[in-house]
């Protein structure tokens, strides 16, 4: 197999890249847990080149067997402490937003709340529960977020994303494509390059208000004290109670594995409580999971992806 260096030199001189690239680079720097190893290759493409110059490093990335991961915010994932190998494809620099009619056209690495504050300033709300969610609006589709009652699905007018042939297309929502944390976008491996969302007309100065108190409510919950990546568990209408509540009926809040905790204020939240490593977050999922299993017959599904080059041995939760 050709290296990734040579792969990304030949492919760069041919496509005229512009933006950021480093070899080895620490992907606890990208995201918002603070852990994970290294990638071969990180890049960032600018916005002047992102569209085709992303098809083309996927379609000979695909070609010669280089594995790329898309990377948004990184606020939703766990990268192994031997870090990624292949490619970690950067969407931070394909940012920014045109308003058409009623709908907004969202580019897939534009941060949530940089996106928001756009949007209140010419008066657009409908997107206000989103406020202060950490991440970037291609991974808030790809997980199809939910925060305060609501998930992203329910203003999505269509998504454009790469087909198979690596090329741009528009595809309109359709109801059965989403459902609880469930994007079509799980099971296509596709770039997602834009979104479109419904919005309306609302004052500014009430989407403000709306969003400072999504904003407040956040922090009184703690989700900013330390390095996580948001709830660690998926809820499950089926256990009767949100699962923060049944990890706190079996004691489970406060407790440690290595740098790995569940935040003594909320039982879905583990934190990085300043050293942690990868490894003792996916130690921390995988004891829950077997506590709640073995107590309550419960199965618990992780929200949070563990992603890279995991060690062969490693159990996965
Ligand atoms: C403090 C805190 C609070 C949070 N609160 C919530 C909450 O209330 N509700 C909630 O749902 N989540 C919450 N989260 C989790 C996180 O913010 C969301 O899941 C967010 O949508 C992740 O976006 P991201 O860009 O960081 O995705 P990443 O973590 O970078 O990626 C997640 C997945 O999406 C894929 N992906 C990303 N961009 C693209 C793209 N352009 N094309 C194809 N695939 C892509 C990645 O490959 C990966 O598989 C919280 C996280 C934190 C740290």
């Amino acid at each position: 197999m050709i290296s990734v260096r040579k792969f990304i030199e030949k492919i760069n001189i041919e496509r005229g890249f512009t933006g950021e690239l480093r070899y080895d680079e620490p992907l606890a720097l990208h995201t918002t847990f603070k852990v994970g190893g290294p990638a071969d290759l990180w890049i960032r493409p600018q916005a002047g080149c992102f569209p085709e110059y992303g098809a083309c490093l996927l379609r000979h990335a695909q070609a010669e067997g280089i594995p790329v991961f898309v990377l948004g915010g990184g606020a939703n994932i766990v990268v192994s402490d031997q870090g990624i190998r292949g490619i970690v494809l950067d969407t931070g620099g394909w940012s920014g937003l045109s308003l058409t009619g009623e709908e907004v056209i969202i580019r897939s690495g534009m941060g949530i709340d940089a996106a928001l504050d756009t949007l209140a300033a010419h008066e657009r709300g409908g997107l206000e529960f989103l406020a202060g969610m950490p991440g970037s609006f291609g991974g808030a589709l790809w997980m199809n977020a939910r925060c305060y009652e609501k998930s992203l699905s329910d203003v999505v007018a269509s998504a454009e994303c790469l087909d198979a042939d690596f090329q741009p297309c528009w595809v309109p929502y359709r109801a059965e494509d989403y459902g609880y944390k469930r994007s079509p976008f799980q099971t296509q491996d596709r770039l997602i390059l834009s979104v479109r969302l419904r919005t309306m007309h609302r004052p500014e100065t009430a989407i403000r208000q709306e969003m400072e108190q999504y904003h407040l409510d956040r922090e009184r919950k703690g989700h900013y004290r330390f390095p996580s990546a948001g709830s660690a568990f998926k809820n499950n209408r089926h256990f009767g109670k949100p699962t923060g509540k049944i990890l706190d009926a079996l004691g489970l809040r406060g407790l440690q594995i290595g740098g790995a905790a569940v935040a003594p204020w909320h039982g879905n939240i583990i934190i990085n409580t300043g050293n942690a490593r990868a490894k003792d977050i996916r130690a921390l999922v995988l004891h829950i999971t077997e506590q709640v299993q073995a107590a309550l017959g419960i199965h618990l599904e992780p929200e949070i992806r563990f992603v890279g080059d995991w060690p062969p041995q490693a159990p996965s939760p």
